[in-house]
């Protein structure tokens, strides 16, 4: 029975201090598989490594929405030059966010397009964020007949529906672990079990205030997850890693 985490950035300078006893800690909870997230240079160049190194770990890379500020063609051709470099297995996290940046919408979308084009030409699964955007995201996906993830899904089960018919994997975090957090769960119950994924998206999104999240937190999700779909956690196990390896299948 292993573990998979659809969503960490292993790279991030959060880990810089104890990356080894964080990698530790995954492998002891057995986190045997992991999508390791890249936004930037230094995490990329890390994750390289990681993920030449560790036979579970796929590497995605991408232009996080958050980073955009202006228009910037030079930026896009680079991102296409470190692609070609480091053969990712995913291009993400790429998409919209309109509840942190709502300024830079434009240069969003345009840069959405660019890296779901890109995907399509490299035949590349897209790993995808989205915050108070969903409408947009969804009608620029409906233009595009990408492979993919929904990453920290907590949106409504209609807008999951929509995304499901898109051929999407929906993945949830830590947001059904919160006290009072119902619609999580109302929605977990009604995802095809066949899209269903489970991340961390470490060292962000941690339940605890202010704490660093860690992959090797990801057994109390699966727990909530097993919970609410009254199975056990070896099956849940199972079906999402099944589902994290179709994820990669061409
Ligand atoms: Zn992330």
């Amino acid at each position: 029975m292993i573990y998979c985490d659809a969503h960490c950035h292993l790279g991030s300078r959060y880990f810089e201090e104890d990356r080894e006893a964080m990698l530790k800690r995954m492998s002891e909870s057995k986190v045997a598989k992991a999508i390791v997230i890249c936004c930037s240079e230094h995490d990329l160049m890390i994750g390289k490594k990681l993920t030449d190194e560790n036979p579970g770990f796929k590497l995605a890379m991408g232009i996080h929405p958050q980073d955009l500020e202006e228009h910037d063609f030079a930026r896009f051709k680079h991102f296409k030059k470190l692609v070609a470099e480091y053969k990712p297995d995913m291009i993400g996290e790429v998409g919209l966010d309109y509840y942190s940046h709502p300024h830079t919408k434009t240069y969003q979308q345009e840069f959405f397009r660019k890296q779901l084009e890109l995907a399509l030409e490299k035949d590349l699964p897209v790993d995808i964020h989205s915050r108070k955007a969903a409408n947009d995201t969804l009608q620029i996906l409906k233009e595009y007949p990408i492979r993919g993830i929904i990453h920290s899904y907590s949106g409504s089960i209609e807008m999951a529906r929509l995304y499901l018919k898109q051929g999407l994997y929906i993945s949830f975090g830590a947001s059904v672990l919160f006290k009072g957090s119902h619609k999580p769960a109302e929605v977990i119950k009604q995802i095809p079990l066949d899209r269903l994924l489970i991340e961390t998206d470490a060292p962000y999104q941690s339940p605890i205030r202010d704490h660093r999240h860690e992959p090797c937190d990801i057994l109390a999700i699966y727990e909530a997850i097993a919970k609410i779909r009254e199975m056990e956690t070896q099956e849940l196990c199972r079906i999402v890693e099944n589902n994290f390896d179709r994820v990669f299948e061409r």
